[in-house]
């Protein structure tokens, strides 16, 4: 196990990192298979049986690999955005204590970023915390929302009104579980991977250009090098503002106060959220842009490799126009009261928070889009 810092660049079977995040330990198992992982669980959990919080869906493609472990049944929830809700949560809490599940069995959320922040947020709750294990299973939720303890549930049209944030005791992420992936959210998961070449890795988004198409399409070499690099990056944005306080951790949000804009404007669950980070991430470079921060050639150049690898960079196709953005980005959380903060850019991999920015200068660039 290594210590702390960065993950090796290898192959993708079985290395691990601790990191520690305000005194709670979270290891990361990146493994070729999933089996790998069972005895790492089971010594968490004290060779008790841990309940598995997953969708339908996904337990059918990949339940079986936790056998030996899960309780029976497992706690399902709906697929996608519908499990972030008060009332499903609720309900996996009314479960954990039907079952009686002592307080530090580890809770293992199997599934995409959905599973995660709802299982998350109930192991929290639950006795006021017990353990979550995060099995990821989208390309989104291996390279960014498994890792950082977020959680969250939506209320009335936003997202992510409400949540915690409680560190996983273990991620385990297994590329091959991607395979079933349906390719659209393997797509969309991939906005996520290169917003780390964007924010401070240049490198990164040069590797990007040249290994994108290939990751999308399946080549396992380039799913395990961008899970590997991705969870490194962001564990290192996390460690230097584990709580999110306008430190490191803000960068992470680069492209999101649109793309959480365009997802409550056009209706939350058309787009998937990728998708809408992928349009966010260019209206980023764009207003930057029009304030003078970046080149118009940075702009072209995310816009043309977004725009390769099946990306949607549009606001047309969200079906929204860009001054419907405006309000429901005055309300977004990383806002102070009487302040407008976003991420923008000096250039690629050159991200920087941006603070007191003149709000009718926003208006004014979302009222031409
Ligand atoms: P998702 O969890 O909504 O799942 C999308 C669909 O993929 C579901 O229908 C699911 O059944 C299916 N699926 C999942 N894994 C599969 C697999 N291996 N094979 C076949 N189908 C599979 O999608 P997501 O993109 O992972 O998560 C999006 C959510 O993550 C959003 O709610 C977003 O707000 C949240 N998020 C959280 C953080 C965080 O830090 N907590 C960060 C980014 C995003």
């Amino acid at each position: 196990m290594l210590s702390s810092g960065s993950l090796p660049p290898s192959s993708s079977t079985s290395t691990a990192e601790t990191m520690n995040l305000e005194g709670r330990k979270s290891e990361v198992l990146i493994v070729g298979d999933l089996s790998s992982a069972i005895d790492s669980i089971a010594e968490l959990s004290n060779g008790v049986r841990v309940p598995v919080v997953s969708d339908p869906h996904v337990l059918e493609l990949h339940g079986r690999a936790l056998a030996e472990i899960a309780e029976d049944p497992p706690i399902l929830v709906p697929r996608g955005e519908e499990a972030k809700t008060w009332a499903v949560l609720a309900r996996i809490i009314d479960e954990l204590a039907a079952r009686r599940v002592a307080r530090g069995t580890p809770i293992v959320a199997l599934g995409g970023g959905s599973v995660g922040d709802v299982a998350g947020f109930a192991a929290s709750l639950y006795k006021r915390g017990t353990p979550v294990i995060q099995i990821p299973t989208t390309l989104l939720a291996q390279v960014d929302s498994a890792l950082g303890g977020k959680t969250a549930v939506d209320s009335d049209g936003l997202k992510n009104v409400a949540g915690t944030f409680h560190s996983p005791a273990l991620i385990v992420a297994d590329p091959s579980l991607l395979d079933t992936l349906d390719p659209r959210q393997i797509t969309a998961g991939y906005a996520e991977v290169l917003k780390y070449g964007l924010i401070d890795d240049p490198s990164f988004f040069d590797w990007c250009e040249r290994h994108g198409k290939a990751l999308i399409a399946g080549d396992c070499d380039a799913r395990a090098h961008a899970v590997r690099h991705c969870l490194a990056a962001k564990a290192r944005l996390v460690r230097g503002d584990p709580f999110d306080r306008g430190g490191s951790r803000t960068l992470l949000n680069l492209g999101h106060s649109f793309a959480h804009a365009i997802e409550a404007a056009s209706g939350l669950g058309r787009l998937l959220h990728g998708e809408a980070v992928a349009i966010g991430l260019v209206l980023a470079f764009r207003f930057s842009a029009f304030t003078d921060f970046c080149t118009e050639e940075d702009v072209e150049r995310v816009a043309v490799h977004l725009s390769a690898v099946g990306l949607p960079t549009r606001l047309d196709h969200a079906g929204v126009k860009g001054a419907a953005l405006f309000d429901w980005m005055l309300h977004d959380k990383k806002n102070a009261a009487d302040e407008l903060v976003l991420v923008l850019v000096h250039g690629i991999g050159r991200a920087f928070v941006a603070r007191a920015l003149d709000r009718s200068a926003l208006r004014h660039f979302l009222a031409r889009l």
